[in-house]
């Protein structure tokens, strides 16, 4: 049996995925490809999409807050990683990290020079590039590739327990939004299956220049 591509489709958009051929699976709750048919024509609503070195993301965006420990001064600091939902073939959601960021979207910049000034554009050793990384007190550097990448690096949790340690913090966004980036995607969601759901903070509400979005999932079709 073909895996079923879901689609993240705003409720004022059903109509034209419906045009384009997109299904509804009642049981998922979710609009799909049709088995069979290219992708393609349904990019606008696929979860994440890249064009060239652009990564659109469609689905909800969180930011993960965990603490790791610095390699150079060995104390415990704080790192964030940007994270959006992608759907498995049940149309189930699971979370995936992005890493080695060129740039941040102008509408969360305020966000991350507000709370999260730690994250801040450095020459990455592994990657060979020049991206946002989260940095120590210290001011040493804490390379992606050993956060995401690397098993039980904080972002590459390999149990429960350390998932739980996560703090996933959703941003309302009711536009794509395009990140020059990689992502991540690990074996098993543990990340969004038992990492604690906050929202942001109410006192960043005026650093975010996006709309809040009312409900991700789409309505029953009409
Ligand atoms: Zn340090």
């Amino acid at each position: 049996m073909e895996l079923r591509t879901y689609l993240y489709v705003p409720p004022r958009e059903q109509e034209a995925a419906e045009a384009q051929g997109a299904q509804w699976d009642p049981r998922a709750r979710k609009w799909y490809v049709p088995e069979g048919r290219d992708s393609e024509p349904f990019k606008a609503w696929l979860p994440l999409w890249e064009e060239e070195r652009d990564l659109h993301i469609n689905g909800p965006i969180f930011v993960a807050e965990a603490k790791t420990t610095c390699w150079s001064c060995g104390e415990k600091t704080p790192v964030v990683a940007l994270a959006t939902e992608m759907l498995d073939e049940n149309g189930d959601p699971y979370i995936c990290t992005l890493l080695e960021v060129e740039e941040i979207p102008s509408a969360l910049s305020l966000l991350f020079q507000r709370h999260y000034d730690f994250f801040k554009k450095s020459f990455s050793e592994v990657g060979e590039i020049v991206c946002y990384m989260n940095h120590c007190r210290c001011g040493a550097s804490q390379d992606d590739w050993h956060l995401h990448d690397e098993p039980g690096g904080c972002f590459f949790p390999l149990s429960p327990e350390e998932a739980m340690t996560i703090l996933l913090r959703r941003i309302p966004s009711s536009e794509s939004l395009v990140f020059n980036a990689a992502y991540s995607v690990s074996t098993h969601d543990f990340i969004g299956c038992y990492a604690a759901r906050v929202d942001l903070p109410p006192d960043s509400a005026p650093y975010l220049a996006i709309a809040p979005r009312l409900g991700q999932q789409p309505g029953e079709p009409s």
